[in-house]
């Protein structure tokens, strides 16, 4: 069974060979879909015949956007602490404890119920891939159903023991570094892709952070760090040093720490939501992009500092407050998710690729950030298979 998807106004490919630019630009456009993937791509008068036809109506067709950071197995939510927030105080991390006891209270059923919803939220906006962490448990139990329960919904898993110190090791944090290199890392390997940190004041230093990441990668996750959100510390020289995917936040940056992504093998994922959410600063994509770093973008989805799913959200304000253009903010938030998350099959369109596309209700990718706000998507295919 083949599907033609024609009349393409403007196709982004993320594959500069099939057009102009970074983004592979084509108008006039057709891709051609076969068994769960992209069999071709390229101009509209030139495409094979297929089973299928669907009009695109002179629309825009991009691949489905690549959320590389999301923290989605929670319980309860935080109006009120955003309440307050948004009325005058300033937010810490200690908000994640919060999460963390509803998240412990919650039946399996309602942690899976929850996730459910937000993935198919974030499909209805256009992402098809994405990632998921664990983190609101914090206990061995609690840390390994967040992972069984996410990796039934992604493959993207990411064990995040180490989001904040749990509330019983308060006194101790030393012990709780142990518990999550040991006992909580045996039971929630199998079940994760990656292991992250929260380097932060307040969460874990470097040494800490070191020893977690050194930890994971020696089970086999590959190491990814929440790194320098809040205060400069020291989490994108560790994430470059110890070659993670990603570092991600990055809003508090020196020149080093600049050259380092730059130089280095990892990604830079900005997440704009959370400065938003949190009436922070936000990161200086422009300065990362002009020293050669590979960005991306991402929603942080959370209960707590970003509360969004929203990836053409997270584009808007990466136009208009830092620095990107469209294009580089749409790259961002497909090849540059991709990128993140080591995935050479998503994030383009191109032969080979899953067929993981969307369609705007827009004649180009540009309304992305030019919209705001406004509800684009026309419809969404996954792995080939329409999925509204
Ligand atoms: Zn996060």
């Amino acid at each position: 069974m083949s599907t033609l998807i024609g009349n393409v106004g403007s196709l982004v490919t993320n594959d500069p060979s099939h057009g102009s630019g970074p983004l592979g630009l084509l108008t006039d456009a057709a891709v051609l879909v076969e068994d769960g993937r992209v069999a071709w791509v390229g101009p509209a008068g030139q495409a094979p015949a297929a089973d299928e036809h669907v009009d695109a109506q002179g629309r825009a067709l991009l691949p489905g956007f690549v959320d590389s950071h999301a923290h989605l197995v929670f319980a309860g939510d935080r109006t009120a602490e955003f309440n307050a927030r948004m009325s005058g105080r300033s937010y810490t991390a200690g908000g994640i404890r919060t999460t963390v006891a509803a998240t412990r209270a919650a039946t399996d059923a309602e942690l899976e119920a929850n996730l459910t919803r937000f993935v198919n939220e974030a499909l209805r906006q256009g992402t098809t891939t994405i990632e998921c962490k664990s983190g609101y448990g914090l206990t061995v139990e609690d840390e390994a159903r967040a992972l069984r329960i996410a990796s039934k919904h992604t493959t993207e898993t990411t064990y995040l023991g180490a989001h904040v110190v749990a509330p019983e090791f308060t006194d101790d944090p030393a012990a709780y570094v142990a518990l999550v290199t040991g006992e909580m890392l045996d039971a929630c390997a199998p079940h994760a892709r990656w292991v992250d940190v929260f380097c932060e004041q307040g969460a874990f230093d470097g040494d800490q952070a070191r020893e977690i990441l050194t930890a994971g990668a020696a089970r086999g996750l590959i190491p990814r760090v929440h790194a320098n959100q809040l205060h400069h510390g020291p989490g994108v020289q560790l994430a470059v040093e110890l070659g993670a995917a990603s570092a991600d936040h990055c809003t508090h940056l020196t020149d080093a720490d600049v050259d380092a992504l730059a130089s280095g093998g990892t990604v830079a994922t900005l997440l704009p939501g959370a400065e938003f959410s949190t009436r922070a600063p936000y990161p200086d994509a422009r300065r990362l992009l002009d020293a050669g770093a590979t960005v991306a973008l991402s929603t942080d989805c959370n209960p707590g500092s970003s509360f969004t799913s929203s990836m053409a959200f997270c584009i808007a304000v990466a136009v208009r407050e830092m620095g990107m253009t469209p294009d580089q903010a749409v790259w961002a938030a497909t090849a540059g998710g991709a990128r993140a998350l080591r995935r050479t099959d998503v994030g383009l369109i191109s032969p080979g690729a899953r067929a993981d596309l969307l369609l705007l209700d827009a004649p180009s990718h540009v309304h992305l950030a030019y919209r705001p706000g406004v509800p684009l998507t026309a419809a969404v295919w996954q792995g080939g298979v329409r999925a509204l």
